[in-house]
């Protein structure tokens, strides 16, 4: 097989013509700033379409997840239970409020926060108010679970919808089961503004607080006068002419997203793996990453340090390393699943709380079947695939072929 002439994407924007036309409008209407229509209209669209009742347009989804939790008022010290296989941006606002994240083991079912380990999470600390859940690559929680054990022990929901907008559980939209949740249009997202980001939540006070916070916490008063500590995260209203432009077009992505998730999952039927997985019955992803995991009888020997992998090939067995190696050589882009935050140098010494219990973090010392935690074997034995909307069927059956010679003698 050739490599790819065109590189092929894990995930890349994908405009439409009508971005250009809201960016235009800004400039020709002079709003080059962080007011303006497409704000506003951004805003209403991020509402209607998630069903939260407020959205505050931001510069990114850090930044709507910083606000959030501030409007859940984390303070020094203050324990907070975190989705444990996610992109970093999850946990860091916690760490910029002085918080303390720990870590909930992840269950196979969806690949997200077990409700188990939560549930043994407050067994150890009951006073802790907050829990940031995530849905991982568009691939919605355990939600009723995870809201079940909040209710019963008095805790708030902030929920990570970064990656998930437009997927649904038991018919609602993700970004609006939290009190105070974010999306992100950063330029991978199954849409984009190039970057930015939006505050989701129910109560119109925090809403109006986070406004406010995003553009320096000014008073009302004839001058700059200031009683909070203030960020400059607001939207830029040429950013929202993109994200204006997209959201039209957020249907139709999440359809051949899933188009390109249903691909792999026949391609791969004869191979030893499956893909991410989700619950089919009670909700709907956005299919944002396409991934797969290799069959523990069918992973080979793989070792990762903190900045290099190794493994060792054998016959009808393939790990993620050599997969992504290989598509690499096609030139077409894969990438390991996010590594769990409790394997992470500057998270480790945290506490880290599986389904059995609770312990620290752990180094990457890691041999396939000798872990007890959940996340760090979806981290051994799983992968992203190219999952880029304008992939063609041609060249997604080119990836398939090349992820099956994996498997070969
Ligand atoms: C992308 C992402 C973020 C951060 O969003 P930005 O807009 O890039 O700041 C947060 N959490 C998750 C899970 C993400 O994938």
């Amino acid at each position: 097989m050739q490599p790819f002439e065109q590189k092929v994407w894990l995930a890349s924007p994908t405009m439409h013509g009508e971005e250009l036309a809201y960016m235009q409008q800004a400039y020709d209407t002079n709003w080059m700033s962080t007011v303006g229509a497409n704000i506003n209209e951004v805003e209403k669209l991020a509402a209607d379409k998630t069903g939260a009742k407020h959205a505050v347009a931001l510069s990114s989804g850090t930044a709507a997840l910083h606000l959030a939790m501030k409007l859940a008022g984390i303070q020094k010290g203050d324990k907070v239970f975190c989705t444990d296989v996610t992109f970093g941006a999850t946990v860091n606002p916690v760490v910029y409020e002085g918080g303390t994240p720990i870590f909930i083991d992840t269950e196979y079912d969806t690949w997200n926060m077990d409700p188990k380990a939560l549930e043994k999470a407050f067994e150890l600390h009951p006073e802790v108010k907050v829990i940031v859940v995530v849905h991982l690559y568009g691939t919605p929680c355990k939600m009723d679970e995870i809201q079940k054990i909040a209710n019963k022990h008095g805790a708030i929901i902030i929920e990570d919808a970064a990656e998930s907008l437009g997927a649904t559980y038991k018919g609602q939209q993700t970004g609006a089961f939290g009190t105070y949740n974010a999306i992100s249009f950063n330029g991978n997202k199954i849409i984009t503004g190039s970057s930015g980001g939006m505050l989701l939540t129910g109560d119109e006070e925090a809403a109006n607080k986070a406004r406010k916070w995003s553009t320096q916490s000014r008073e009302n008063a004839p001058w700059y006068q200031h009683e909070e500590i203030g960020y400059n995260y607001r939207m830029s209203n040429v950013i929202a002419g993109v994200v204006r432009g997209q959201f039209p077009h957020l249907e139709e992505h999440i359809a051949r997203k899933k188009e390109i998730y249903m691909r792999y999952k026949e391609g791969f039927k004869d191979l030893p793996v499956i893909m991410n997985p989700y619950d089919e019955a009670n909700s709907e992803p956005n299919f944002w990453l396409s991934c797969m995991m290799i069959q523990p009888e069918a992973m080979c020997k793989q070792v990762r340090s903190d900045s290099e992998a190794a493994y060792i090939k054998e016959a009808g067995k393939s790990c993620p390393t050599e997969i992504l190696e290989k598509l690499a050589a096609h030139n077409a882009e894969g990438r390991p699943i996010w590594k769990p935050m409790h394997m992470q140098p500057i998270f480790r010494m945290h506490e880290f709380i599986t389904a059995k219990g609770s312990g620290r973090g752990q180094t990457n010392a890691y041999i396939s079947g000798s872990s007890t935690d959940v996340g760090a074997d979806i981290f051994h034995r799983g992968l992203c695939l190219p999952s880029d909307i304008k992939m063609t069927n041609e060249q997604q059956d080119v990836v398939i072929e090349i992820v099956k010679s994996c498997f070969e003698g």
